[in-house]
């Protein structure tokens, strides 16, 4: 069994002949291109990537493989220079009703073995969403229904960014997952946690603790993939392996979740819409203290202290670790000229965040910016909580 680094959330800007897929997304963001950064830069060795049901995208997947520099495998996935395993994704949003009787909405991760098996998913999923084409659309159609289609075409369904005040199950549609998936709830066997989450708050809610939690980027960018992976212990890389791994079965496993800080991420503390800043102090935060207004965006942090069943945070025992990492886009003072350099010294992001001495990173970059990166390593930095699609804030010191 080998130690491989996955990052199963990953979007695209662009098609290769430039049609928007995902518009907040960045233009260099293709299939080919995620596929190169993925193998040369990030170190990652299976990358999910979320936007293949769009018809301008599987295009851009037949003409790649058409090229040779990749291949379909019979255990599912698509493997590039040998090195890096593509799992072809879809980000479905769901039309749910909440607790409340109103609508919500939740996105959905799902994945699928084959470029054919993705391609039915599509020609069927464009009967409920209005363009197929573009990332994320909404479907007129609830989890609990989409679960069958997905299974239907030999996929697999995990909840994104689980607990994000916009788009997610727990931030607007419901408190418990069972609610929504009901008898349907084991074929669930992982959540993704997003950016503003991570293990200790989520093993607060005790129907999560028999499933699998994944850490992914939920890059718009080519730099930001990897600012959240997840390191699986496998036999080899293709989709039968991963999915083995998120189920634990036959010594497969996630071994480590690798992180933002969850005060880093956009969503961690309720933000008042009036005051125009997220709000510190004990949580849950449901109303504005200056304000006293309820314009608010409920963070992840919060919402979880308002729905949690459990007194204290506690881990199943098989539960890995949540290692933090401080990705180098955050780091201050760091921009893409002198990542770009720290890149073409050390390789890959993972073994300059993880591995390399102070002293080598000094002599590239200087004392400054290698003390950060250090003291990002060693969690001896202080974070200002981000909220209300703002990230947190990082200094040293
Ligand atoms: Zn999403
Ligand atoms: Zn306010």
């Amino acid at each position: 069994m080998k130690e491989m680094f996955a990052d199963l959330h990953v979007h695209i800007g662009r098609s290769e002949n430039g049609k928007p897929i995902k518009i907040t997304a960045a233009r260099s963001l293709n299939f080919a291109n995620i596929a190169k950064e993925c193998a040369d830069r990030k170190g990652i060795n299976i990358v999910g990537i979320i936007d293949c049901a769009s018809p301008y995208v599987i295009e851009d997947i037949e003409n790649f493989l058409k090229t040779g520099e990749a291949y379909e495998i019979k255990d599912g996935g698509i493997i590039y220079k040998d090195k890096v395993c593509i799992i072809l994704g879809s980000e479905i949003e769901t039309s749910e009703v909440n607790d409340q009787g109103k609508t919500g909405s939740a996105h959905n991760l799902c994945y699928f073995p084959t470029l054919a098996d993705i391609k039915a998913f599509s020609k069927e999923m464009s009967n409920y969403i209005h363009n197929i084409t573009l990332s994320s659309q909404r479907a007129c159609i609830s989890a609990y229904q989409l679960v069958d289609i997905v299974e239907k075409y030999n996929g697999i369904l995990i909840p994104a960014h689980t607990f994000t005040p916009h788009k997610s199950f727990y931030g607007n549609c419901t408190d418990r997952l069972s609610k929504i998936f009901k008898e349907k709830f084991d074929k669930i066997f992982a959540i993704e946690l997003g950016l503003s989450a991570d293990t200790y708050l989520a093993d607060e809610i005790s129907e999560l603790e028999t499933r699998t939690f994944i850490t992914d980027s939920d890059a718009h960018s080519l730099p930001k993939i990897a600012r959240e992976y997840n390191k699986v212990l496998l036999e080899d890389i293709s989709f039968k392996e991963l999915l083995m791994a998120l189920k634990n079965e036959n010594g497969r496993k996630i071994v480590a979740n690798y992180g933002l800080d969850p005060k880093l991420g956009k969503y961690h503390r309720t933000y008042c819409e009036n005051c125009d800043k997220p709000i510190e102090g004990e949580p849950p935060i449901t109303e504005c203290p200056y304000c006293h207004g309820n314009k608010i965006t409920m963070g992840v942090f919060d919402r979880i202290v308002t729905i949690r069943d459990k007194q204290e945070s506690k881990s199943p025992c098989n539960r890995p670790p949540y290692v933090y990492q401080v990705p180098l886009t955050f780091v201050p003072g760091l921009g893409g000229k002198t990542i770009d350099k720290l890149l073409n010294h050390f390789d890959t992001e993972m073994t300059i965040l993880h591995k390399v001495s102070q002293d080598d990173i000094e002599a590239v970059v200087g004392e400054k910016i290698a003390k950060t990166i250090i003291a990002a390593r060693e969690g001896k930095v202080n974070i200002q909580a981000g909220g209300g699609g703002v990230y947190g804030k990082l200094t040293v010191g």
